[in-house]
């Protein structure tokens, strides 16, 4: 087209113009825009220097908004991320087991648990010590005390350590006692937290929320991801719908859409998102059929007097049957 009239001429020339600039801002020059101030003193009306500003920032939220290779997806990084924590790997296979109480509640119960799950090759042991519980007059946790206790028996076995943190004020006392910092449900979106442990030198087991979509589950790990922190763990714990027959309903179909479409190891918790000793076990065959890598579930030595989900924790005879289980299964089935 014969560009003649001059307001088509000038259209043409400004066109140019925010192209050039366009491929300014796509080469990340966005910090040297003019700032408020400055367009302010350059302009000289008709259009006021808001409207001015405001054009930019459409422009460019066109190109934020098409950014879409998130650092969690198999775009960005094709091959699955294997995480190692002390001697163990998640993510290359081998399905991995995290177990143990629900809260750390005294020295004798996590050694007790310890012992048992070490004897059948459990390689992560869990334990909440600063637990968020939906009532404040539910017990809280017993706190850095508890980690220690933990981490004291994890020690004896080699076995790494996953718990808890609520705040990000929390990480620094309790980073030493702790291989994998879990994020739990109530936090899924807590981005202040996310990017605090997204600049910790340990992996993340980041929970789903407990209402959350796989597209926010994915945009919290894409949270940890962006501060630095490459090993997040995704765990599916069920999410709230309107069934009542379990504690909330696994999503099971979320994992093989988490392992389509992220990099990053995928778990099932077994017992939270079922709240049923009685499905524990079909449960955590079907999390491992669909591809997960590896289950979490609670194990206590005497549930009957747990401080914390007493209903839904394994005992030690119900561990081992589970276990006998579960390795008859991962030999018929897995290998
Ligand atoms: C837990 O694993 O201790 C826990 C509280 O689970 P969730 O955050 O999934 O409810
Ligand atoms: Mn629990």
């Amino acid at each position: 087209m014969t560009v003649t009239l001059p307001m088509q001429k000038l259209e043409e020339e400004i066109i140019q113009l925010i192209s050039e600039r366009g491929k300014l801002i796509l080469e990340n020059q966005e910090d040297a825009k003019l700032t408020m101030d400055q367009i302010e003193k350059v302009n000289n009306g008709p259009y006021d220097a808001a409207s001015i500003q405001q054009l930019f920032t459409q422009l460019d939220e066109r190109f934020s908004s098409k950014k879409d290779t998130y650092l969690y997806s198999r775009d960005y990084k094709r091959e699955d991320t294997v995480i190692q924590v002390k001697k163990h790997k998640i993510g290359q296979g081998e399905p991995v087991k995290i177990m143990g109480p629900c809260s750390v509640e005294t020295e004798e119960q996590v050694r007790q648990a310890a012992a048992d799950l070490a004897s059948r090759g459990v390689k992560f042991i869990r334990g909440g010590a600063f637990k968020p519980r939906t009532s404040p007059y539910d017990f809280q946790g017993l706190g850095i005390n508890g980690l220690r206790m933990l981490s004291d028996a994890a020690r004896i076995h080699d076995m790494a350590v996953v718990s808890e943190i609520m705040s990000a004020d929390q990480i620094e006392t309790a980073l030493p006692y702790i291989d994998i910092i879990q994020v739990g449900s109530r936090n899924m979106q807590n981005f202040e937290l996310l990017k605090a442990v997204g600049r910790v030198n340990k992996p993340v087991l980041l929970k789903r929320g407990l209402s959350s979509t796989i597209k926010e589950f994915k945009m919290a790990a894409e949270y940890i991801l962006a501060e630095g922190n490459p090993n997040v763990i995704l765990c599916e714990r069920g999410i709230r719908t309107y069934e009542d027959a379990t504690r909330n309903t696994l999503d099971i179909s979320a994992v093989p859409i988490l392992k389509q479409e992220t990099h990053l190891p995928v778990l099932v918790d077994i017992t939270h998102s079922t709240g049923r000793k009685d499905i524990l076990l079909p449960t955590a065959k079907a999390a491992l059929a669909v591809g997960a890598d590896g289950i979490m579930t609670e194990v206590h030595p005497n549930p009957a007097v747990a401080l914390s989900d007493a209903k839904q924790q394994m005992d030690l005879s119900e561990f081992h049957a589970f276990m006998d289980a579960i390795e008859k299964f991962e030999q018929h089935h897995l290998l």
